[in-house]
């Protein structure tokens, strides 16, 4: 067993936080305000090979594996502490993995590459109004005739939906396309948000602000056969899968944040005097401190564990995913929330940032990635069968 990174990885963390200083950490503020990350980051980070580092060389992409996925999805979350630019990353990520592996050819070859250079955003479109957590039940149906896949029904709370129109990109999107079977009759087709019949409605949220969610309605949408991902009718596995390895990119995303933010707060109770002395002096402080150490080097070292598991494609990942999915949001919310009451006050302005972070980390505690119940009953399935 080894615990340290490569040279090449230790180098791939300090470039990317030396991009990431430069090209994003001056404009976070703006991101949260305006609502926007700038397209122009999109496409420095894809020049970087950061904007979606599985895709192979052949298209364009740096073929990294996921353990370097995951150094770089820490440290856009140190900088970018809203999640905004860590949720681009990491749907970028996960999804491009998924249309790379199961994806047709002609398919693969007009959007690996655009997804790569940071031109176009890909996402997932899963969750309809009725509820996201029951996949199997989804109504938005697809009828495959002539050459076309032919789409009607709804999407909501689908993230990138506005950068996916305004920049370029679009969603794997799962369809009914046989209603009597259940997850078995599920199809995921892409579908460009660019395509006629589709409309987008966008949903104002507490946090994240930098990356749309949105409601996407599709009325009589066409998109060619070439666009189904895979088999037909085999689109529930395909999405289960991507969704494990996103899960693993969230975490990473999540423990990034938690690690930025002890960082700021050690750093704070040091200087932070009250009763004449340093706030650290105070055990009640210090062993806050010292438990949240503990529990985010937990959190890590199961995501690492997770990453290493899909880069040697064990089929037992999925569980250390989701475990790993279950608990570094929460240690984030936890590491967040001490470390405002530390800062007193101050923690609870704007101008401090850190209920910028707490707006955003709670999507990750209510659903997005899969909710935490959902999480439980997953790895209760695996640790009971
Ligand atoms: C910010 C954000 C971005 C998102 N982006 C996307 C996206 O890009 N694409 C996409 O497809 N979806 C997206 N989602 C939706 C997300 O996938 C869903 O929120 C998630 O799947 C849960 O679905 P739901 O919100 O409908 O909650 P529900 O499925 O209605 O569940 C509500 C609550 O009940 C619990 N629950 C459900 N079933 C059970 C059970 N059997 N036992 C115990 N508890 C249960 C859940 O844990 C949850 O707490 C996003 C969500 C958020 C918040």
């Amino acid at each position: 067993m080894n615990f340290s990174f490569s040279d090449e990885q230790e180098l791939l963390r300090k470039n990317t936080a030396r991009f990431l200083e430069k090209n994003l950490k001056p404009y976070v503020r703006d991101i949260d305000a305006k609502g926007e990350i700038p397209a122009e980051f999109f496409r420095n980070a894809g020049e970087n090979g950061i904007i979606s580092p599985l895709i192979k060389q052949k298209y364009g992409g740096p073929s990294l594996s996921f353990m370097d996925s995951v150094i770089i999805s820490e440290e856009i979350a140190k900088v970018d502490t809203s999640m905004a630019t860590s949720v681009y990353y990491l749907l970028n990520t996960s999804w491009a993995y998924v249309l790379q592996k199961y994806g047709k050819q002609e398919l693969k070859d007009k959007l690996l590459p655009e997804i790569a250079s940071g031109n176009q955003f890909i996402g997932i479109a899963s969750t309809e109004p009725s509820g996201g957590s029951d996949v199997a039940n989804i109504t938005t149906s697809g009828t495959v005739n002539n050459g076309k896949v032919i789409i009607n029904g709804e999407k909501m709370y689908i993230s990138g939906a506005l950068e996916a129109k305004n920049n370029g990109g679009g969603h794997l999107t799962l369809v009914k396309t046989d209603k009597e079977k259940g997850h078995r009759g599920i199809t995921m087709v892409y579908v460009p948000a660019s395509a006629k019949g589709i409309e987008i409605t966008k949903l104002e949220n507490m946090g994240r602000m930098g990356i749309s969610t949105a409601g996407i309605k599709y009325d009589n949408v066409e998109v060619p056969e070439e666009n189904i991902i895979g088999e037909i009718n085999e689109g529930f596995y395909y999405s289960m899968d991507g969704f494990n390895h996103a899960r693993i990119m969230v975490a990473a995303a999540c423990n990034g944040l938690s690690e930025k933010m002890l960082e700021e707060g050690l750093g704070y109770i040091k200087e932070r005097k009250a009763f004449g002395k340093p706030l650290s002096d105070f055990q009640a402080i210090s062993f806050e401190a010292a438990d949240l150490k503990t529990e985010i080097e937990m959190a890590s070292l199961l995501n690492y564990k997770a990453a290493y598991l899909a880069d040697v494609d064990d089929p037992e990942f999925y569980i250390y995913s989701s475990m790993s999915k279950l608990k570094s949001p929460q240690i984030a919310m936890d590491t967040v929330k001490k470390v405002m009451m530390w800062f007193g006050a101050y923690g609870y302005t704007k101008d401090s940032g850190i209920e910028m972070s707490a707006r955003g980390i709670f999507s990750y505690l209510v659903g997005a990635e899969g909710a935490l119940n959902i999480m439980k009953m997953i790895i209760a399935k695996a640790i009971l069968k």
